[in-house]
């Protein structure tokens, strides 16, 4: 399992960095960039609220073909 934002759907709201900054940063462009692809389970909710709170629903949390 491995963390992406869509870089096509990402607006830049920063909501993902607010909520969840041990998971997601702000890019110099302004858009939500991810610090951890694969995250430990201890940061389960606060993936969870950080992917339910992205306006655009640019958060993904799935298989990753480069696994
Ligand atoms: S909350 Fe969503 S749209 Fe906003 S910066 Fe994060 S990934 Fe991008």
């Amino acid at each position: 399992m491995a963390l992406s934002i869509d870089s096509q759907r990402c607006q830049g709201h920063g909501r993902c960095a607010l909520i969840s900054p041990d998971l997601f940063d702000v890019s110099d462009e302004g858009l939500g960039v991810v610090l951890v692809p694969r995250p430990a389970p201890e940061h389960a909710t606060d993936l969870t609220r950080a992917i339910g709170n992205c306006p655009e629903m640019a958060i993904s949390y799935s298989d990753h073909p480069a696994g």
